[in-house]
């Protein structure tokens, strides 16, 4: 059989380990697997909104709203937008392959920082585009307007809070790239992580409600992360009504379950369960950046639910992760990013105590 000749080009995308994988490769019992590797919410899933999952099991049968009127009225509310702003998708990672599909063929480029969330390449790849990347992992405005000049990409990423490094860009040097942009360019902004930047320090906070006056910006949001909805996959993208309607043509009916689209209505609401876990997150983090000073190590000033360390030649990071891995303790090593570094979510109390213990033992 002879596949799409694109397909060559691509690497499958490496998830972060599941905890029944080292139950069954290790023999740890589950209950002493921390996982710190998918920025997944610690805290896990409101009460609130496990109750609504619960209630709608029955209705399993049933096609969801196809419209998703009440889950986008919420969204309308939060962020001050019209309905017709608003697409869904089975995660923020759909609407980027929605993204990638109305735009991309062979002839076109798309423009990202060195290090950055691995999907945007991934989606490119799939319509054969060409991956353009800046030397930078953050995103730096020289380096972005010089590689935009001669490559004239068709895309431009811009994930701020940026996985998996988790520095930020600020909301000035945002605008600063998107007014220097043409309109044949298309700009996303990636705010899977912003409600913790946002939380951290208002100078790097952006709505969708910043970017709407441009015909050529779209802006991503999902519940998986601050909302502790990772397992129900649902994210959105906010921008002006004609760029949204011709998304749609993308997009394959009741492309959210029914049972997801329930959650998110409830999630939505919830802003008491995200404060908390922010709360809770700026609490943890700090340990993180403590425990890298006082034992020597760097670690990159994060604005997002996980805090990557960086290694000098001393030490090798996917040794590091494999150690870990082995007692229990799974993180993210970020070599094939090119980073000697580890990314770890911030775990609740108990789940970072088991990190800082081990890793002190195998450093
Ligand atoms: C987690 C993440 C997403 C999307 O996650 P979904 O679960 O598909 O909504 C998008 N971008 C970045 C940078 C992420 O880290």
């Amino acid at each position: 059989m002879k596949f799409n000749n694109v397909l060559e080009n691509i690497q499958i995308y490496e998830a972060g380990k599941p905890i029944e994988l080292v139950v069954r490769e290790y023999g740890i019992n589950a209950e002493d697997v921390v996982k710190l590797a998918s920025n997944e919410n610690p805290i896990g899933t409101s009460p609130v909104v496990a109750e609504v999952i619960r209630k709608n099991a029955s209705k399993a049968h049933l096609y969801p709203d196809d419209s998703m009127f009440e889950l986008k009225a919420a969204l309308s509310d939060k962020f001050d937008v019209n309905d017709k702003n608003i697409i869904i998708g089975a995660g923020s990672d759909q609407v980027l392959e929605f993204i990638s599909r109305a735009l991309l063929d062979e002839d076109s480029s798309v423009l990202m920082s060195a290090v950055t969330f691995a999907m945007y390449e991934i989606y490119a790849k799939q319509m054969g585009a060409k991956i353009v990347r800046t030397a930078s992992y953050t995103h730096k405005y020289d380096e972005f307007m010089e590689a935009y000049r001669i490559h004239k990409p068709k895309i431009v990423y811009i994930c701020t809070p940026n996985n998996p490094t988790g520095d930020a860009t600020s909301k000035a040097e945002v605008l600063r790239i998107i007014e220097s942009i043409g309109k044949e360019t298309l700009v996303v902004v990636d705010g899977a992580y912003m409600e913790y930047a946002a939380a951290k320090d208002v100078a790097y906070a952006i709505t969708p409600q910043d970017l709407l006056g441009y015909e050529n910006v779209i802006y991503l949001g999902t519940f998986s992360k601050a909302y502790g909805l990772g397992g129900m996959r649902v994210g959105y993208g906010i921008a002006q009504e004609a760029l949204i309607h011709e998304l749609y043509k993308m997009r394959p009916p009741f492309n959210i379950s029914t049972l997801s689209l329930a959650a998110a209505i409830e999630a939505s609401r919830d802003n008491a369960f995200v404060k908390k876990s922010i709360v809770l997150h700026q609490e943890q983090i700090k340990r993180y950046e403590i425990f890298a000073k006082e034992n020597g190590f760097s670690y990159i000033e994060s604005y997002t639910n996980f805090i990557t360390y960086l290694f000098d030649e001393k030490y090798d990071s996917a040794q590091i992760a494999d150690a870990l891995l082995k007692r229990g303790v799974i993180i993210r090593n970020l070599t094939s990013y090119g980073l000697n570094a580890i990314r770890v979510t911030i775990g609740t109390a108990k789940q970072n105590d088991t990190f800082f213990r081990h890793f002190s033992e195998v450093m």
